[in-house]
């Protein structure tokens, strides 16, 4: 029997939402109400020093106010750690997980050509200890500050975007052993995205291609792990800053409730977001989410990052009521 298709909304609660996000998740959502996917919100509050209080909340309120919904959830990351302890159990054994202790300077200056704008160290082979590769007991007690690192198989990880088109990325080349638990004693989002997609069902996988090259380790964790079906990945070009920079403050406050606060209503951003997907090309005009969901069609969606210009926060604020 083939699984229910089902989607996720994950957010990280590391800040209030911004245009970019809520760009993603209104796309998100639009798929899967036009094919009938179930919708999962889950919070993903792993992140521990960036996580921030209260933002958890602020962002399920903004995601209510823009007429996102959801059919379970908000599910929250951290408090069912035992599915990844598991998942670490099964990965040691097999020895494809091994504790290390090298700090992210050791590692760095190891590393021949660190990857632009990577968020981990490019960990190579050469630094592998010896005991990597054998079959070890997953005891982060024993290994206090030491981080757990997936041993990387060498080869290209081939899998089709159904946005990005046909992918190969070699992440033994790329970004080498990768830390899948962390040495604060958590998952990491590699592996805590990969054993939660898996439980929670989650068929279909929406988000910005700032993740595409996660998506290459993620396949490698499905499979070392005989995880099925692995699912299918939608990552969408981001919005940028006009300075072809991810958005940040530099750009102005282009978070949600900035604009809320301001009497900005739903339907002038869920509009703003209606023109970048591609909706009414000449120009943003008020939409509800209702209205977005009839009109919306991927196939119109551009291929090309985003920019969010001055014109765009100018529009937003002359639309506050
Ligand atoms: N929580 C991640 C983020 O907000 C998204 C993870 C994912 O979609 O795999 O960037």
């Amino acid at each position: 029997m083939s699984p229910t298709p089902t989607t996720r909304l994950a957010p990280s609660p590391t800040g209030a939402l911004h245009l970019g996000n809520a760009r993603t998740f209104l796309v998100n959502w639009a798929l899967a109400r036009q094919r009938g996917w179930r919708i999962v919100l889950r919070i993903e509050d792993l992140d521990g020093p960036r996580i921030k209080p209260g933002a958890a909340d602020s962002i399920v309120g903004t995601l209510a106010w823009l007429g996102i919904d959801w059919d379970q959830g908000p599910l929250i990351q951290s408090s069912e750690p035992g599915p990844a302890i598991d998942a670490m159990t099964r990965l040691a054994q097999a020895g494809l997980a091994y504790p290390c202790r090298l700090s992210r300077g050791q590692v760095e200056s190891a590393a021949s050509a660190p990857q632009a704008g990577a968020h981990e160290a490019t960990f190579p082979a050469a630094l592998r200890p010896p005991e990597a590769g054998r079959p070890c007991r997953f005891d982060p007690a024993a290994w206090p500050d030491a981080a757990w690192r997936f041993l990387t198989p060498p080869g290209e990880v081939g899998f089709v975007d159904r946005f990005a088109g046909p992918r190969s990325i070699d992440p033994g080349a790329t970004i080498g052993d990768f830390i899948i638990w962390t040495r604060r004693g958590t998952p990491a989002y590699q592996l805590a995205v990969v054993v939660d997609d898996a439980r929670q069902g989650v068929t279909h996988v929406v988000r910005a291609d700032d993740l595409l090259d996660s998506a290459a380790r993620q396949l490698l964790l499905y499979r070392a792990l005989s995880l099925t079906p692995e699912p299918e990945h939608w990552h969408l070009p981001l919005v940028l800053g006009p300075d072809g920079r991810r958005l940040a403050k530099r750009h102005g406050d282009s978070r949600i409730d900035a604009y809320r606060t301001v009497g900005v209503p739903p339907s002038a951003v869920i509009g703003l977001i209606a023109h970048w997907c591609g909706l009414s090309p000449d120009g943003p005009e008020p939409m509800t989410s209702g209205e977005f969901l009839r009109r919306f069609d991927p196939d119109r969606l551009p291929r090309s990052t985003i920019t969010f210009l001055p014109e765009h926060d100018q529009w937003l604020k002359s639309q506050a009521e």
